[in-house]
């Protein structure tokens, strides 16, 4: 390519990028003007704050009203398939602001901050990470895929892959039950609403490996709960899960 050319064809991809992208923050509606800034500038990444205070150690509810760690009530009747999970925030402030903005505006690119994000806020924690072979995103219907364009939890399970230097297991738990949406459903039926909505297309995948889930937002559990159970029946070693929020 001569110079021109490729003057030109830069100065084509910075336009396309304007067209698709939009040059003020979606949130507070500064101009993006820091390179690399894209849909959500600097200032408003870094109001996310991990959550540190005290949750069930199983899997990770955090506790509002007490001052320490302790199993919830739903662990004490009944463990879950998964041996930890953890969420970065509480679904809620700017975080449910970017996480709405990937998810429903479609604003892929959003997945690598987000994915920053995870890393920082459950790098240190053992319980997720130690002996880990593969992620495993949360499988979206693929009716579902084609109606949003893309799986989030995929992306941001590609791009934690990347931080963390691991690899992403895709493709291998399916949703094959295309369940009514989890919203304005009580807990119970939550769990009765995703039983045999998920299945291992390739038990010998996932065999004896130590697995971790992701999610963008968990609310009662019961996905995860789900998706771990029948990871483990397909023969995985250990499955853990970690979302980037939990809804309260
Ligand atoms: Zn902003
Ligand atoms: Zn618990």
């Amino acid at each position: 390519m001569t110079g021109s050319v490729r003057a030109r064809a830069a100065s084509l991809a910075k336009l396309v990028e304007l067209l698709v992208f939009p040059s003020f923050c979606r949130i507070c509606r500064e101009p993006l003007d820091e390179p690399g800034e894209k849909v959500v500038c600097r200032a408003c990444l870094a109001k996310l704050a991990p959550r540190s205070g005290p949750s069930c150690p199983l899997c990770g509810r955090f506790h509002e009203s007490s001052a320490e760690d302790h199993l919830c009530a739903r662990c004490l009747e009944r463990a879950p398939a998964f041996s930890a999970h953890r969420s970065c925030g509480i679904y809620g402030g700017t975080l449910k602001e970017i996480i709405l903005l990937f998810k429903y505006r479609k604003y892929a690119p959003l997945s690598r901050p987000l994915a920053r994000y995870a890393e920082a806020g459950l790098a240190s924690d053992p319980r997720l990470w130690k002996g880990a072979h593969f992620l495993v995103p949360v499988p979206l219907h693929p009716a579902r895929r084609r109606e949003r364009g893309f799986n989030q939890a995929r992306l941001l399970a590609r791009d934690l892959a990347k931080l963390r230097g691991m690899k992403v297991l895709g493709g291998c738990l399916v949703k094959v039950r295309d369940v009514p949406p989890q919203a304005g459903l009580r807990a119970a039926d939550r769990e009765e609403n995703v039983k045999s909505a998920y299945y291992v297309r390739w038990p010998a995948r996932v065999r004896g490996k130590t697995l971790v889930l992701v999610d963008d937002v968990t609310t009662t559990g019961a996905t995860l709960r789900e998706c771990a159970r029948v990871l483990i029946e397909a023969g995985a070693k250990d499955v853990r899960a970690i979302t980037l929020a939990q809804a309260l």
